[in-house]
């Protein structure tokens, strides 16, 4: 029997994983929606199309989004080389001319004899399942049942209409389901500033589940001041978020006390530098296992990402903070996938059914690609009776995808980051110093394996 694989969305992570199969001799079917059908953000009919930002973040080694660049391109990225190519001036970044980048990628997936392009929305995913032999196990199977045709779903984040209502029925329903994002930022846990810190718990002072920002009146009031008066970025389709789950500026906007009962009180909480309860405090809690990295506890938020770094700063304890990832918030589809998802990027409950890109709970565009080559390679191996691919946390791309898997509460999407990856065995005290011998370690790992 001939071995095929469907990819539905012919998005950057969508091609990549057609690519990846393409490239070892698998025959794959893209569906693509447009020209048909098009979101509120795709405006051009090719594919691969960026849709806001033409730039793909850092490109030297010991940058996450360069490391992150770098692995991709000994996996056998589309999408790298042609950004290379296709790459104007912008000083550190990796930003291309969009047009010649979208029509490039476009041109390979179609010239491709092994891609067969099929322009049409998939209304629905269940007919697809059941003509896969879909295996409802629950298990973590790392081979795959009956994997004659395999679906690998990178529909994005603004995934929607039947086909959105057809995964959720698949995946176990509105719980499993997100259709924006409100994330609050992450630090590095290094750069706080431990002066101004205490470990507690509220009325448990002797636990260090959280870290504590401790602020005096008079540093409340500025901090708040300069909250009021931050600049915000757009927001689009917000309806859903003010619901249940209010950015931080927004709420500061009721009143000059409200965050004092909200995300900063202080309640069952004593500084042990004073002795006494602070006058509002900020608490940071563990995002990785590795306890690299600390989220802003209830501090969500739409401020642009220089406002960010900088009205928080007015936090005593994040004076000096580096921030792993910024706040957002925008209309954004994701599976629960740390509930869903295998780390080898195919559902626990349909073996068969691989989810690539934004929809996995990657965060960017480049994340979204290189998920869709691992999901590609996988695919690959199921096809053919292999034991799939995890890349260890050392690498970045093996450390998001062990993130986007790992149970979890209040799962937001995650892009990359060094806070991932699990620290090295020397100390190294300057930053990039430190973040170039993670991304050897990391090349290292690629130089000596073949995928
Ligand atoms: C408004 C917005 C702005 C963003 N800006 C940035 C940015 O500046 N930088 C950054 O790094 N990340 C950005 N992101 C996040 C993310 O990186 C991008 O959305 C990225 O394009 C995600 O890649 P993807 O392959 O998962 O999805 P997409 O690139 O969106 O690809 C999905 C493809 O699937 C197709 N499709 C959808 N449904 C169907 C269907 N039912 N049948 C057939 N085809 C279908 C779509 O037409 C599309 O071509 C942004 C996201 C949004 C929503």
């Amino acid at each position: 029997m001939e071995k095929k694989v469907t990819v539905i969305g012919a998005g950057l992570a969508g091609c990549e994983a057609a690519y990846a199969l393409a490239k070892r001799g698998v025959k794959v079917t893209l569906i693509e929606q447009k020209p048909v059908k098009k979101s509120a953000a795709h405006k051009s009919d090719n594919f691969c199309e960026l849709v806001c930002s033409n730039s793909l973040k850092a490109f030297r080694l010991n940058s996450a989004a360069g490391l992150l660049k770098t692995e991709m391109e000994f996996l056998g990225s589309l999408t790298v080389p042609i950004a290379k190519q296709t790459a104007v001036p912008a000083g550190g970044a990796l930003a291309v001319d969009r047009e010649k980048f979208e029509t490039a990628v476009t041109k390979a997936i179609k010239e491709n004899k092994n891609i067969t392009v099929l322009q049409k929305e998939q209304k629905d995913i269940l007919s697809l399942v059941h003509n896969n032999g879909c295996n409802n196990n629950n298990g973590n199977s790392s081979t795959g049942g009956n994997s004659s045709n395999i679906v690998i779903i990178a529909t994005g984040p603004l995934t929607d209409g039947s086909f959105a209502e057809s995964l959720k029925k698949l995946t176990g329903g509105m719980e499993m389901f997100s259709f924006y994002d409100a994330a609050a930022p992450i630090v590095n846990i290094d750069t706080v500033d431990m002066e101004h810190a205490f470990w507690a718990s509220r009325y448990k002072d002797d636990q260090k589940d959280y870290l504590n920002c401790p602020l005096t009146k008079e540093e409340y009031l500025r901090f708040y001041n300069e909250l009021i008066n931050a600049e915000r970025a757009v927001l689009h389709d917000m309806d859903k978020i003010y619901e249940g789950c209010v950015p931080i500026e927004v709420l500061a906007h009721k009143g000059v006390d409200t965050m004092r009962f909200g995300p900063l009180k202080a309640v069952g909480l004593q500084d042990p530098k004073t002795q006494k309860r602070p006058y509002a405090n900020l608490q940071l809690r563990k995002e990785t296992v590795n306890g690299n990295m600390y989220n802003l506890v209830g501090f969500q938020t739409n401020l642009k990402f220089g406002e960010q770094k900088r009205v928080f700063s007015f936090i005593p304890a994040l004076k000096n903070a580096e921030y792993e990832r910024y706040g957002v918030m925008h209309r954004n589809s994701f599976l629960n996938s740390p509930m869903l998802l295998n780390e080898t990027l195919n559902l626990k409950s349909h073996n068969n059914i691989f989810i690539a890109g934004q929809l996995s709970g990657v965060e960017g565009y480049m994340e979204s690609a290189a998920s869709g080559i691992m999901c590609g390679i996988n695919a690959f191996r199921m096809l053919n009776n292999k034991e799939m691919l995890v890349l260890p946390d050392i690498t970045m791309m093996g450390g998001l995808f062990k993130y986007i898997t790992t149970p979890q509460k209040h799962f937001q999407p995650m892009g990359a980051a060094f806070g991932l990856l699990p620290a090295l065995d020397v100390r190294i005290k300057d930053k990039l110093e430190r973040y170039m011998a993670l991304a050897e370690r990391s090349v290292e790992y690629f130089k000596n394996n073949s995928f």
